[in-house]
């Protein structure tokens, strides 16, 4: 089958880990516990290339190296340029870096009133509730306190942040992330959206998370009904590549959907992943099938040692270009930017205006034809 086939989802089972009992498996916290965690442990699944090993080495110091069976299946060890073990085995280029990356590319230090509590915008708040990821994504916005691997000793405080949302009562909208809201317990996810749902101000709560990519074993019925006592749920999902659309992700999302949750994705741009037309139009059409609209494309944030895997901002224009018209225009995200030094998300379109007249502009559509439009 190839990647880009868009009939059929990707159906890994339990490969290298085919001798262990379905019922340990299909449990998500021995998914969590048998993870990869070191390169010795990778090499026993596939050959690790001298930019992986020495990666490897280097990354207790940067970011963890963590990756869940069910996640490292979706890896062909055939493949050195396999578009999921660039997201998740490291690689020497992250101890690269360019002048204008930072351990904080977006600027959210600036923006934090109380730990683990980002509020850049009037009316929404982004609350990291952990440090910890299922696995770690090469990319990470938040590699200087995901895993902890830089010291940064992360130490949420969440009594501290509801407090502040209480008595801020401009703040209509909470976004839990992490690390990932998902790895906790549901008694600690049921406390802290009863507190939550308790507040007359807050109108949406969201949660963003990549567990159903990583570890959809997690999507449990407890965890579904956790969700539903509080619905709507508003959750974006994380998605990079059709491969990642398995049946256990497929089902997971039905699980979700069914317990009121809303379903988004925020995809990264990334060199040699999804940075073709071909895979990234299969992976929009594959998550609007799993039921879910994607939402953002970001460019990848200018992270210490990730220029390897960022891709040209006119490269992403051009893609969406190649979308929109030709395909569902629910399949399109908006592409955007997350701007250096706390600017928030800044969308980058291409340009449908092809110059303007007195009486109004002149429109290109997508097949590059123009037609005036008169403000008469
Ligand atoms: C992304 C983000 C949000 C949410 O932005 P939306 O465009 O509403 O999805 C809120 N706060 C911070 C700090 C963010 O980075």
């Amino acid at each position: 089958m190839q990647p880009n086939d868009n009939k059929t989802h990707w159906h890994h089972g339990q490969g290298h880990w085919a001798h262990i009992p379905p019922a340990q498996w299909n449990n998500w916290t021995w998914q969590y516990r048998h993870r990869i965690t070191t390169p010795a442990q990778a090499q026993t699944h596939l050959t690790l290339t001298p930019e992986e090993h020495a990666g490897c080495q280097q990354a207790p110091t940067r970011l963890a190296l963590a990756i869940t069976p069910h996640y490292f299946n979706l890896i062909d060890p055939n493949d050195p340029h396999c578009p999921i073990r660039r997201q998740i085995i490291p690689r020497i280029e992250e101890t690269h870096t360019t002048p204008d990356e930072h351990t904080d590319p977006i600027g959210e230090e600036t923006t934090t009133p109380i730990p683990g509590l980002v509020h850049r915008y009037p009316d929404r708040v982004l609350l990291l509730l952990t440090s910890n990821c299922a696995a770690y994504c090469r990319y990470c916005t938040r590699s200087r306190l995901v895993s902890n691997a830089q010291a940064y000793n992360f130490q949420p405080q969440h009594q501290a942040a509801l407090h502040y949302i209480r008595t801020h009562s401009q703040i209509r909208d909470v976004l839990l992330s992490g690390g990932d809201p998902l790895l906790l317990t549901e008694h600690t996810l049921d406390t802290l959206l009863t507190q939550l749902r308790a507040i007359p101000h807050i109108e949406i709560i969201r949660i963003g998370t990549r567990i159903p990519v990583f570890m959809p074993q997690r999507i449990t019925p407890a965890l579904c009904a956790t969700l539903r006592k509080h619905g709507p749920i508003w959750m974006n999902i994380h998605v990079n590549h059709p491969r990642e659309c398995t049946l256990e992700l497929d089902h997971a999302l039905k699980q979700l959907t069914q317990a009121d949750v809303h379903l988004g994705n925020q995809s990264v741009l990334l060199r040699g992943v999804n940075d073709d037309l071909p895979t990234l139009r299969s992976l929009l059409h594959r998550l609007l099938m799993m039921r879910v609209r994607p939402y953002y494309l970001y460019a990848c944030d200018k992270v210490k040692g990730t220029a390897h895997l960022r891709v040209p901002i006119e490269k992403g224009i051009e893609l969406i270009h190649q979308l929109r018209g030709h395909t569902t225009g629910q399949a399109i995200p908006q592409y955007v930017i997350d701007a250096p030094g706390g600017g928030g998300k800044i969308p980058i379109n291409p340009d449908y205006i092809d110059h303007w007249t007195l009486t109004g502009p002149i429109l290109r559509n997508y097949q590059g034809k123009t037609y005036p439009y008169t403000n008469t």
